[in-house]
């Protein structure tokens, strides 16, 4: 963190938003809207302009069904597709068909996070787009943000939501970034498929040697494909993405077809690299983590967009004690930390073990051999990766 100038510092009551909420994804959209329907003043900044495409599976797990309703996001009449079985494959094609328990929606990022802007700008949040902020000081008992245009905003509380990596992790020194290892890095790859012959109702995914595709429905008959490879695939084909795709990917023969859809729609996919799974601390210079940004998980094993959601409902209601004056600063930080390992921890582990496993031919393939015989063992790796109803 770097000191301000003391003429940028601004402590009128008047101008102070009771929370900032630097990212404007599922998590820093949905602890927006619900501070907003609790009567307080909340500012939420976003580097890019809605709506854009992010890569994200965009299944949302039907356990933030209630939530996303309560906020008012009208699923209902939204007329998305629902999944309510799965197909696992190995590398060679060896494939396991299942039921999904719990099951979940398809909806594309391109409409999802604008509609959620829009209901927290309704409920009176602060949105402001094409704004990056580039340093947030703690001080006095309150936070000074500073975009980079250079102007200055104060909040009585402040929450990282910016994904799994951003500008801002170096400018905290996040302890993360110092984890003194080498990560496996990967590379995550989104295309929206059109024309393709897929099984209603479905949710696929496809392993391949170090890597491992999901493939669903979304809204307006198209079909989510994303995948993510360790990032060695992609530098052994001279970073061509057709060509990683061509010697590696399409070596799963039930992934080949949708790849070769992919190719010859010949839209370009959306591509994200540096991605790694370092475990990350929930409040850092008295920042407040959520979403990604408090925990990059393993994609297509634990459904982030879930979690995140989850941690900015348990974030809400200790923010909404602390402004209030029912808590302390640091029983907030303190009871958010506990809260959120109690709830998300174990669902984090899971999807690391379970990323291991995936992208490794001879281990997914017994594995897959396996879950034929003991179907309950599916269901509980299921449960695993999904979470309660709140
Ligand atoms: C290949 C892949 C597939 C996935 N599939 C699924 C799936 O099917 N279902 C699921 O539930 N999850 C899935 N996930 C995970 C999911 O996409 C993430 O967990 C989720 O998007 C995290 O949301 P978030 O709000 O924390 O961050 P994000 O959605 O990444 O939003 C962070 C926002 O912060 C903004 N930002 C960053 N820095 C700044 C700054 N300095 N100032 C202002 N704004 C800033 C960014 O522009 C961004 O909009 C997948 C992930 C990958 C990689």
């Amino acid at each position: 963190m770097t000191s301000l100038p003391a003429d940028l510092r601004r402590h009128a009551a008047a101008d102070c938003y009771d929370c900032a909420i630097i990212g404007g994804g599922v998590a820093g959209l949905t602890l927006a809207i619900q501070l907003a329907q609790a009567g307080r003043r909340v500012i939420l900044f976003e580097k890019e302009t809605y709506p854009f495409h992010r890569v994200c599976g965009e299944y949302i797990s039907l356990e933030n069904y209630d939530f996303l309703c309560r906020l008012g996001v009208p699923l209902a009449a939204m007329n998305l597709p629902r999944m309510t079985r799965f197909t696992l494959s190995s590398p060679s094609g060896v494939a396991l068909h299942h039921a999904l328990d719990i099951g979940g929606l398809g909806i594309m990022r391109y409409e999802l996070d604008p509609l959620l802007a829009r209901i927290a700008r309704e409920n009176g949040a602060t949105i402001l787009e094409g704004t990056r902020v580039t340093d947030v000081v703690f001080a006095q008992e309150q936070f000074t943000l500073t975009t980079a245009g250079g102007t200055t905003y104060q909040a009585r509380t402040a929450c990282g939501a910016w994904g799994k990596h951003a500008n801002l992790d170096r400018t905290l020194h996040r302890p993360f970034l110092t984890a003194g290892r080498q990560d496996r890095q990967f590379v995550a790859v989104k295309y929206h498929l059109h024309d393709v012959d897929f099984p209603e109702a479905t949710v696929e995914m496809h392993n391949f040697k170090d890597g491992y595709c999901g493939l669903s429905p979304v809204a307006g008959g198209l079909t989510n494909c994303s995948y993510i490879s360790d990032v060695r695939n992609l530098r052994a084909h001279g970073n061509n993405i057709a060509e990683m795709e061509g010697h590696v990917l399409m070596q799963n023969p039930l992934l080949r077809p949708y790849l070769v859809a992919a190719q010859r729609q010949g839209t370009p996919p959306i591509v994200i690299s540096q991605i790694t799974f370092r475990e990350r601390s929930t409040v850092d210079e008295h920042v407040l983590m959520l979403g990604d940004a408090a925990g990059t998980i393993a994609p297509l094993c634990g459904n982030g967009m879930s979690m995140g959601m989850n941690a900015s409902f348990l974030l809400q209601g200790l923010l909404l004690d602390f402004l209030a004056g029912r808590i302390s600063r640091m029983q907030l930080e303190q009871q958010y930390t506990r809260a959120w390992r109690g709830l998300l921890s174990r669902r984090i582990t899971a999807g690391r073990l379970i990323h291991q496993v995936f992208g490794q031919p001879q281990l997914t393939t017994a594995g897959i051999q396996v879950l034929r015989r003991l179907p309950f063992m599916t269901d509980f790796i299921l449960r695993l990766t999904h979470g309660q109803p709140y």
